[in-house]
């Protein structure tokens, strides 16, 4: 329990000190966390192009498990990249933000998108210094989604509900998923999108602040 609650006051600190680092470079961040197929990497690629249009310059922070699947298809919208692997951990945590940061050109960034590894749960006790914490889930996963991980939808600034063009096939109305959010959390905005077709994604970039 105290081993615990240490981990976690450490990890608060450094992600303290993560965002007054991003802050002294005017960055703006946000940490995107989500189940896995979700859809986060396919929307934070649309935020990129999307931004990149309006003479943003981008940076992401790639977090998995294993492999470089996601920091390619960053790389490839034009977004300066960083690949994280936490191997045996379901979440990222500031120490490895940290990290990640020392290698990315933070003069060169107004904006950075991290994308936390695919789980609803472990990255809830793990704050990482982003601006904003921004929680995907799609249709596909059940209408139950929202209300078996309460935790990781308290926490949340944005709520984004994706592949809702798939909801008629999965049986499922995303209403209920909008009903439970705003239950758990009245103040951050719940966004549908089918980021796949793009709707919803003007409304998302303006509740990310652009
Ligand atoms: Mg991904």
């Amino acid at each position: 329990m105290e081993l615990g609650a240490n981990i976690l006051g450490a990890n608060k600190r450094i992600a303290d000190d993560n965002h007054a680092h991003l802050k002294s470079h005017g960055i703006r961040s946000f940490d995107f966390v989500g189940s896995i197929g979700s859809g986060k990497t396919l929307i934070i690629e649309k935020m990129i192009e999307a931004l990149k249009a309006g003479g943003k310059r981008v940076g992401c922070i790639a977090g998995d498990v294993a492999g470089d699947d996601d920091y390619k298809r960053f790389v490839k919208r034009g977004a300066v990249a960083e690949n994280v692997n936490t191997g045996k951990e379901c979440h990222l945590d500031a120490h490895m933000v940290d990290h990640a940061l020392e290698h990315l050109k933070l003069d060169e960034m107004d904006v950075l998108f991290i994308e936390n590894v695919g789980n609803l749960v472990c990255p809830g006790d793990f704050p990482l210094g982003a601006d904003k914490r921004v929680v995907v889930i799609s249709v596909t996963e059940g209408d139950d989604m929202v209300r078996k991980h309460p935790l990781i939808f308290t926490i949340a600034d944005l709520i984004v509900i994706n592949k809702i063009d798939l909801a008629g096939a999965v049986d499922v109305d995303p209403q209920i998923l909008v009903r439970d959010a705003r239950n758990l959390n009245s103040r951050a905005p719940v966004i549908l999108t089918d980021a796949k077709h793009g709707s919803g994604m003007d409304e998302l970039k303006q509740a990310l602040g652009f």
